[in-house]
């Protein structure tokens, strides 16, 4: 058959191999003149950055869609550091890679029983291990998903899932010192979402890092998505670049045709969207969304600062927070009041502390980011502007040393270029939040109840955002393709 992806994300890619290894033809249509979506790169003279994820975990779902050789070309860098901390007090904490150095170091430093912080993390992967093959690694949508054994199982371990507590009261119920808590609630960001709203059921997500670890690719993150086309070139896939598709046009049930902006109209067996499901509907079927999915809330965005940086830091690593002192607040201020708090937590990533090409031998690439609310009109000049100040006055305290000055180029993306360059709907990072205990079933299925022929993968629709659930949606919708087919 011959299938048609709207969209070169890393989700979009990942169902093309997937459905050209199926012996299906696959074109891709991109808007832009280049694949990755989010996963882009930017080059200001002598430093390169990683314009979106930073963070790659569970890279065998990227191995699993490679070629042997292409397998052994993918080098990727297992971190020892999983993240450097700088609390509000000026206090610092190394997060270690090895889940027993971790439970010891964090026993020590927080002063809080290793039994509790070792306990916790046993109890996540338990939860996991039974609940991922039933909720990640398959459609909630399919009543097969739930007569299965597995299925069952999950089902019967459903009230392990902590659904009717947030993330953290479940934690401050476990853990005595205040920094410890704002150390694991932080994982709700993983995927845009509010520990302070979000079902405890995220605090699986602590695991999946201890578990799988934090890798770097040996060229850094955008060769994920280089080495993921090359695979489906080899396989045959067709990419159109500078395609915008402007409808996806159907007659009765059926899917026919897209048209693109140069007005070429492409027929087609089937259409996989790897857009926005809010914009599939708003704009390229031109119906009514599904009112559960319009319901839904956005994940929170970003501003991201790229800057060249003419020192070097040995204190900070590849992943570093320099934390908010009052994380409540922070994320009502970002999700309640959806406006910059005035004292942002910061996330600086640095490639080049692993990819030394990406920036001069005596310098840094500097990736600064704070968590911002999806774009709702706020005047986003005025917020970059007040947002930078307020983070280069506390980095500078941190550090002690006057960033500014140390600051050689600088490039800047906010929600609205986020949504002009990659389609997502109002800037959000990973679709909608996970704050409602019931969003996992409320996400775009992927499959159309409206269209036989019609499917969904990317971070808006099942199972979520980031990189490692956006592969997995690709895994279901080529699995529900090859038993219709
Ligand atoms: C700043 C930032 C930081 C992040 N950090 C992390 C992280 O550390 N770890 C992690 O795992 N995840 C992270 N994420 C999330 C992760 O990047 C996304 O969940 C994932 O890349 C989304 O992939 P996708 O397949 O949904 O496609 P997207 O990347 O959303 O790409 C969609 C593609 O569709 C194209 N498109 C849209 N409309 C049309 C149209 N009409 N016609 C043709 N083409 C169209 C777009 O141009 C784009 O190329 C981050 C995201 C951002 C933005």
């Amino acid at each position: 058959m011959h299938f048609s992806i709207v969209g070169s994300g890393i989700s979009g890619i990942a169902t093309a191999i997937r459905l050209a290894r199926l012996g299906h033809q696959v074109d891709v249509f991109e808007q832009h003149s280049t694949y990755g979506g989010k996963l882009g790169v930017l080059e200001m003279g002598e430093f390169r950055f990683d314009t979106g994820p930073s963070l790659f975990t569970m890279p065998q779902f990227v191995r699993e869609l490679l070629d042997e050789d292409l397998n052994q070309k993918f080098q990727v860098e297992t971190l020892p550091v999983l993240c450097n901390y700088f609390f509000s007090d000026h206090s610092r904490f190394q997060v270690s890679s090895n889940q027993d150095t971790f439970v010891k170091e964090a026993a020590q430093f927080f002063s809080e029983n290793p039994k509790a912080i070792s306990g916790f993390l046993e109890k996540s992967k338990i939860v996991y291990d039974i609940t991922a093959p039933v909720f990640l690694e398959n459609s909630l949508h399919k009543l097969s998903t739930y007569t299965k054994p597995t299925g069952l199982k999950g089902i019967a371990n459903l009230w392990r899932l902590e659904m009717f507590k947030t993330m953290n009261q479940s934690l401050e119920k476990r853990f005595t010192n205040p920094k410890l808590v704002q150390f694991f609630s932080r994982y709700a960001t993983y995927n845009g979402s509010d520990p302070y709203q979000a079902p405890a059921t995220l605090n699986v997500i602590p695991h999946l890092e201890f578990e799988y670890g934090a890798h770097l690719p040996k060229l850094g993150m955008r060769q994920i998505a280089d080495i993921m086309v090359e695979q489906a070139l080899r396989l045959g896939v067709s990419f159109h670049y500078n395609q915008k598709v402007k409808s996806i046009n159907y007659h009765n049930k059926m899917i026919t045709s897209l048209s693109l902006e140069n007005n070429q109209e492409f027929s087609t067996d089937g259409v996989i969207a790897n857009v926005d499901a809010k914009i599939v509907y708003n704009k390229l079927l031109n119906i009514e969304i599904p009112k559960k999915i319009a319901q839904a809330e956005n994940s929170s965005s970003a501003l991201i600062f790229y800057w060249g940086i003419n020192r070097s830091f040995p204190e900070l690593d590849v992943h570093n927070i320099f934390f908010a002192e009052n994380y409540k607040e922070e994320f009502k201020t970002i999700f309640k009041t959806l406006s910059l708090h005035h004292d942002p937590t910061i996330y600086i990533n640095i490639t080049s502390k692993v990819v030394k090409q990406d920036a001069p031998s005596d310098g840094e690439n500097w990736f600064v980011m704070i968590n911002v609310p999806y774009n709702n009109g706020q005047d986003w000049n005025q917020i970059t502007h007040q947002a930078k100040s307020l983070i280069l006055d506390k980095l500078s305290k941190h550090l002690k040393v006057d960033i500014q000055n140390h600051i050689v180029c600088e490039s800047v993306l906010d929600p609205v270029t986020i949504e002009s360059k990659t389609g997502s709907n109002k800037g959000s990072l990973y679709g909608s939040s996970s704050n409602d205990r019931m969003s996992a079933f409320f996400r775009q299925s992927n499959f159309s109840n409206q269209f036989d022929n019609l499917y969904f993968c990317g971070g808006s629709v099942h199972p979520g955002g980031g990189i490692p659930l956006c592969l997995l949606s690709a895994k279901i919708v080529s699995k529900v393709i090859f038993e219709k087919n």
